[in-house]
């Protein structure tokens, strides 16, 4: 069988490391900045990032309602962390009217962004993750946490008693970022939904 492609979204964030993650759980992985690059993928990964600077971008560069259309359609999508910000359907605070933070509504979540980071802005923890063997040691970063998850959204792992990753048929989202560890468990749980 051949490897699913898979995009990053390249209009800004951490690029770079998801390509390189995605190679490693089995994928192959390209760069979206365009319309026909996001209508070539099998699935897409958000990196980690700025979600409002992100949503500007996705504006400008006339992706966002084709990424709108494409999710909506059941494209198969890991947000991490600015990620996971841009696949809900409700974001709390989202930024400034003009510049916030846009859902792409994927995931049916509403998600606070930089909820952690009234309290302590950056941590790494080792927390359990539903389907993995074992802890993932999670780097969280002005991370979000999820509020409220619909009745379709199953909850893979927690902090501080917040919901932090989840999982919506064969979409997925992360506060915390594995593209800057070496495990590669989460992008491959990814990836094998794909095929
Ligand atoms: N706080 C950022 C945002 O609002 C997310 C941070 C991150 O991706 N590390 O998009």
């Amino acid at each position: 069988m051949s490897s699913p492609t898979v995009g990053v979204l390249a209009l800004q964030g951490d690029t770079r490391e998801h390509l390189a993650a995605l190679r490693e759980a089995g994928a192959d992985a390209i760069t979206v900045r365009r319309p026909a690059e996001l209508a070539a993928v099998d699935g897409l990964v958000i990196p980690g990032g700025e979600s409002t600077t992100m949503s500007h971008l996705l504006r400008e560069f006339d992706l966002l309602e084709p990424l709108r259309a494409r999710l909506a359609d059941g494209m198969p999508a890991y947000g991490s962390c600015a990620g996971m910000i841009l696949l809900a359907t409700e974001i709390a605070d989202a930024g400034v009217p003009g510049r916030a933070a846009l859902p792409l509504h994927g995931i049916d979540m509403t998600v606070r962004r930089n909820a952690f980071g009234r309290q302590v802005d950056s941590f790494e923890e080792d927390i359990e993750f539903t389907g993995l063997d074992g802890p993932v040691h999670a780097v969280f970063i002005r991370a979000p946490w999820v509020e409220r998850v619909g009745p379709d959204v199953e909850v893979l792992a927690r902090a501080a008693g917040h919901p932090v990753a989840v999982r919506q048929g064969r979409m997925l989202a992360t506060a915390f970022h594995p593209e800057v560890t070496g495990d590669r468990r989460v992008h491959k749980l990814f990836v094998n939904s794909l095929a």
